[in-house]
């Protein structure tokens, strides 16, 4: 590890210990004069400097989404102090001057988080979008039915001021969408990932609570003006502030907007959960309203119903896209030879078969060889197993390109191969074995027992005829072939 990078390392350890402590000092700080409003927008620049720091540390090209982010958190914590003295001025109506300011933050942090999924995952994935989009989808429910409509319903305010208030919750939902997704991605999840997610939580988890006390009539506002809970609520801010520095400032943060590696897919337990989770939200916002006794919200729920069916349709259609993908892939890999690439055993047990019974309907001789590496046990002890290895590769695919295209060459285990020689006789697979010995690399030989079919044998009799002329083609002195004599049956 560089130097740099140790510092930097130590930088984020140090940056977070001082912002706990800021937060910490934040809960018994004096009630009156500006104390609150500077302290939290002190916190929030420090954490600007730290993201900003961080991000000198990164090459040029990798700087992006961090200035992003800085932008957020700085819009958004300047908005505190923004309101601060705009509520002096008695600016308190909506649009005040400080929403500009707070809602800075999610276009920033959204723009930067689109950046970073980009780097991390370079192409499409459908199904990290699928859940993202259900995840949205339910969520978007429950703001629309308990946050954004009630706004679009009440007539006291105008329209800045409604839109002002409908943009929050939108904006929320865009986080929503785009940490869902920075969730699914591929890529690093060391802690920067981690700070990040947290950092965002921290905004979300903030939102909901203002949204659930505006929601809470006198009570909340009564809680809201507690000034332990309002301080411990402007908290969960001041930890979303710092919490990107921290990321930025990590060692690791190069990685975070690195490109994935191999992920695995497919739905972890998590997910899974949360996909439930969002899918139920349709309906148990019906039998809320159903319960309350008037289903005011039935044509949103009907939408959202369907949207989220289809949704779950859709990511069913694409997981099972990718199991027959894989399933193929199992296929493919059960019936090749790792090393050489060849057909297996167990491929060749098939074609076997399948050859003879072609052979038969078309009248045509078919022809086997079992083909062994001369002395392959010493070749092993003199150049090594590796060495022994790539002979294998280089005569297989050797003899692959001596044969012709219809022939078949298999590997049937450590140094011995078959091959199938449909439309030839004895004459035929000598002339091919021969030119298959001629081709054999590195000064190497083999020694071949040929056997052609006989018309009525089994595969297993055909193999065998051939496995003792290979034999008598090592008793001969190896390097040749030899060819089996046809069987004397009772029958024929
Ligand atoms: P012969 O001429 O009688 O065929 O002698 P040989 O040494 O070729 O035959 P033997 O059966 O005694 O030895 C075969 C050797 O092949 C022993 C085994 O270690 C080696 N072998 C089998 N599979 C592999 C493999 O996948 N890679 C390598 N490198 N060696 C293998
Ligand atoms: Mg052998
Ligand atoms: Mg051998």
């Amino acid at each position: 590890m560089s130097e740099q990078r140790v510092r930097a390392g130590r930088a984020a350890t140090v940056f977070a210990a001082m912002a706990a402590a800021a937060i910490a000092a934040y809960q018994f700080l004096p009630e009156e004069g500006w104390w609150h409003a500077v302290w939290q927008v002190g916190i929030g620049w420090a954490g600007v400097a730290a993201i900003l720091i961080g991000a000198s540390r990164l090459p040029r090209p990798e700087r992006l989404p961090w200035w992003l982010f800085a932008a957020g958190v700085l819009a958004n914590s300047t908005g505190i102090g923004v309101a601060a003295v705009s509520a002096e001025y008695g600016l308190v109506d909506l649009p005040t001057p400080a929403d500009p300011f707070f809602l800075g933050l999610y276009p920033a942090a959204v723009a930067g988080l689109a950046v970073l999924i980009r780097g991390r995952d370079r192409r499409v994935d459908s199904a990290a979008l699928v859940d993202a989009a259900t995840i949205t989808t339910g969520f978007g429910l429950l703001a629309w039915v308990y946050v954004i409509s009630p706004v679009q319903l009440g007539d006291l305010m105008d329209r800045w001021a409604r839109a002002t208030q409908v943009a929050y919750p939108i904006g929320d939902l865009l986080l929503i969408a785009m940490t869902t997704r920075l969730l699914r991605s591929g890529g690093s999840r060391g802690a920067p990932f981690w700070w990040i997610t947290g950092s965002l939580a921290a905004f979300l988890i903030g939102d909901c609570a203002w949204v659930v006390l505006g929601n809470l009539g006198d009570a909340g506002e009564a809680l809201a003006e507690t000034p332990w809970f309002a301080h411990a609520l402007e908290s969960v801010f001041l930890v979303a502030f710092v919490l990107f520095g921290v990321a930025c400032l990590h060692r690791g943060a190069r990685e975070v907007a690195a490109p994935a590696e191999a992920r695995p897919a497919g739905l972890g337990k998590g997910l899974l959960a949360l996909l439930a989770g969002a899918s139920l939200i349709a309906p148990a916002v019906l039998a809320a309203q159903t319960a309350s006794g008037e289903v005011t919200d039935g044509w949103s729920i009907a939408i959202c119903s369907a949207v989220l069916f289809l949704l779950v349709v859709a990511r069913m259609a694409l997981l099972l896209r990718h199991v027959e993908r894989q399933a193929r892939q199992v296929r493919e890999l059960a019936r090749s030879d790792e090393l050489t690439g060849l057909p297996n055993r167990r491929a060749w047990n098939d074609e076997l078969p399948r050859a003879l019974e072609r052979a038969r309907r078309n009248s045509e001789p078919v022809a086997v060889a079992i083909l062994d590496l001369d002395h392959f046990k010493k070749y092993n002890d003199t150049y090594g197993h590796p060495a022994g290895d790539q002979l294998l590769k280089a005569a297989s695919a050797a003899w692959h390109a001596a044969l012709r295209d219809v022939d078949v060459i298999a590997r049937f285990g450590g140094e011995e191969f078959v091959v199938l020689l449909p439309d030839a006789d004895a004459g035929d697979g000598r002339r091919a074995m021969a030119r298959a010995l001629e081709a054999t690399p590195l000064g190497q030989t083999f020694s071949a027992g040929l056997a052609v079919w006989d018309g009525v044998e089994t595969s297993d009799e055909l193999l065998q005829r051939a496995d003792t002329a290979l034999y008598a083609a090592k008793a001969a002195g190896r390097n040749r072939v030899e060819t089996a004599d046809q069987p004397s049956r009772l029958a024929a």
